[in-house]
């Protein structure tokens, strides 16, 4: 009898040790999944599943979202960080509607022709939602295919045309079975494959990880400095995007100069939140979360 295949190893493994998210849960619906997908693209998942929850609950179809305007979207986005993810799931859900009846699609086509779904998240909605055969390929999926098959402890620069092939070689024939799978190696690469400190023991594909196999030692320690936030643009535009979120009409320049004190950097921290289409002008001297309230009238 052969041995069992990678994925079939860590499908088993899943199967008893897969944490227990709801958009996990049987009859979750596409949309849902969707959303998680894309809040978990730059979010952990201990921040995402109290917003994920809050907004299903009040905007549980394409339709709903789509009503609304992208200063809401970007009000109940909160601080989950790089909110121009709110914006597009907006468009998003509008183009789901214009083009689809207000169903998420199920071809990857049409998938990926959505504004703000890429390769990986038109992947794995046809995958998780719908149950289809194709390589999901994240950053953790990439880590794992390499170590395991290649038997390179890192995976280095994304080359997206061959982690796709790489990782679809490794996926059962059967839809079900494969959609499982891609499932299981980003819950390995999450919870055990992890990047600095793999936890080979503990391993499911241990007996056939070309890794593992070649005696390397595991990397120790962090490669990558962690991000600076304190101090830099990013926490600018948080500060002003905040003073946006809670006002409920046009903020006044003024006020928006109190939120930090190095006037180049805020003024620029705010150009980038106007060209990235989160805020906008709104009348003489004040900024608005983009479409929140009536288009301005242009001044003489
Ligand atoms: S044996 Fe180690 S390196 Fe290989 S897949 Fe498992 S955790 Fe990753």
């Amino acid at each position: 009898m052969s041995e069992p295949s990678f994925a079939a190893l860590v499908s088993r493994w899943y199967e008893r040790n897969a944490r227990d998210l709801p958009w996990r849960e049987p009859g979750v619906g596409a949309w849902a999944i969707l959303v998680s997908e894309i809040m978990l693209q730059q979010t952990p998942v201990v921040r995402v599943l109290p917003a994920w929850r809050a907004w299903l609950d009040r905007w549980p179809t394409p339709a709903a979202l789509a009503e609304d305007t992208p200063a809401e979207a970007i009000r109940m986005w909160g601080r989950l960080g790089y909110p121009r993810r709110a914006v597009r799931l907006r468009d998003c859900a509008a183009a789901i509607v214009e083009r689809h009846g207000g169903e998420v699609p199920d071809r990857l086509d049409q998938l990926l022709a959505l504004p703000g779904v890429g390769t990986y998240t038109a992947r794995a909605v046809a995958a998780f939602a719908f149950g289809q055969r194709h390589p999901v390929v994240d950053t953790n999926v990439r880590r794992v295919v390499c170590r395991a098959i290649a038997g390179e402890p890192d995976a280095g620069p994304a080359t997206r045309p061959a982690d796709l092939v790489a990782t679809e070689e490794l996926l059962p024939a059967e839809p079900a079975a494969a959609a499982l799978a891609s499932a299981a190696f980003m819950e390995l690469g999450a919870m055990i494959c992890t990047a600095r400190s793999p936890r080979c023991a503990m391993c499911p594909a241990e007996s056939v990880c070309a890794w593992r196999a070649s005696g390397q030692e595991a990397p120790t320690g962090p490669t990558r400095r962690p991000q600076r936030y304190a101090g830099t643009d990013r926490q600018v535009r948080g500060l002003l995007l905040a003073v946006l979120r809670e006002a409920t009409g046009p903020v006044p320049h003024q006020r928006l100069d109190q939120v930090w004190h190095d006037g180049v950097q805020r003024a620029r921290a705010l150009a980038g939140l106007v060209t990235d289409g989160l805020v906008e002008p709104a009348g003489e001297d004040s900024f608005r979360l983009v479409g929140d309230g009536p288009p301005m009238i242009p001044l003489p």
